[in-house]
């Protein structure tokens, strides 16, 4: 069943708030504490360990991955890193290779110019200040060149199991489409879902709100008929309300952009 666009509730906001008010009013979720569980607890049902799609051996190896996934896909970064890790799993290992060789393992890249710099640069950072080990805080982290908050986040998930919410692309688009939390920058998105997600569901919030991005709740067009949240759903340009049915969902890999 298709039905229309809803816009009752924004319209509704805008008579019953004040001008002054509405900026704020419009940051916060649209969700009930109690709807926030039940999108979560049904993310859980479909992907009970969600995991990133990047391939990486340790945590320095994940660092340069997830650097070098900037405007790539996951699955082309796999395919230059396979190779490249395979010889080079250490900074110090990364540095003797030399900027040449790594840039030829990364040509297939986006900007491998100017990534293979950052990876012989992060590298002789995490060398000289960092005893060859990656750091572990947000702030040491994003000392390293090519490191941004992002990036930081993700390391400090996947790597040291913190609970840390790294916005990307999708999870951007998803907070500001369906309301969940709204916000003009990624960290003000990230700020938001730091504040609803319920402390249960915060360390896997990550993984199922890229995942739900790339393969449902996709930028262009939403496939909202194949979508587990339908019915919970307050994005105005939903175009379903009928939750598809509950399972749990084989492994994906995307070769779409992260
Ligand atoms: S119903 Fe549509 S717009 Fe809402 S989360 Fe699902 S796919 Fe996205």
């Amino acid at each position: 069943m298709t039905i229309a666009p809803k816009k009752s509730s924004t319209e509704t906001l805008k008579k019953s708030i004040p001008a002054s008010r509405r900026a704020v009013a419009s940051k916060r979720s649209a969700y009930s504490k109690a709807e926030v569980e039940e999108i979560f607890r049904r993310f859980k049902v479909q992907r009970p360990e969600p995991k990133g799609e990047l391939e990486h051996v340790n945590p320095f190896t994940l660092v340069v991955a997830v650097a070098l996934s900037a405007q790539a896909t996951d699955a082309g970064v796999n395919k230059a890193t396979r190779a490249l890790f395979a010889i080079a799993d250490t900074p110090e290992k990364m540095v003797a290779l030399g900027e040449d060789t790594v840039r030829e393992y990364i040509k297939t890249i986006g900007l491998y110019r100017n990534k293979a710099k950052n990876v012989m640069a992060l590298s002789r950072m995490l060398i000289d200040h960092f005893g060859g080990e990656v750091p572990r805080t947000r702030e040491q982290l994003m000392m390293l060149p090519g490191v941004g908050r992002k990036t930081a986040n993700v390391v400090m998930s996947m790597a040291f199991g913190e609970a840390t919410i790294a916005v990307d692309t999708h999870v951007f688009r998803i907070g500001n489409r369906i309301r969940l939390a709204p916000g003009k920058t990624p960290d003000e998105v990230e700020q938001a879902l730091l504040r609803v997600i319920p402390d249960h569901y915060l360390f896997h919030a990550h993984h199922w709100l890229i995942l739900h991005g790339r393969y449902t709740c996709k930028a262009r067009r939403p496939e909202c008929e194949r979508c587990i949240i339908a019915d919970i759903c307050k994005a105005p340009e939903k175009t379903f309300d009928i939750p598809a049915p509950l399972v749990e969902l084989p492994l994906q890999f995307s070769d779409q952009p992260a």
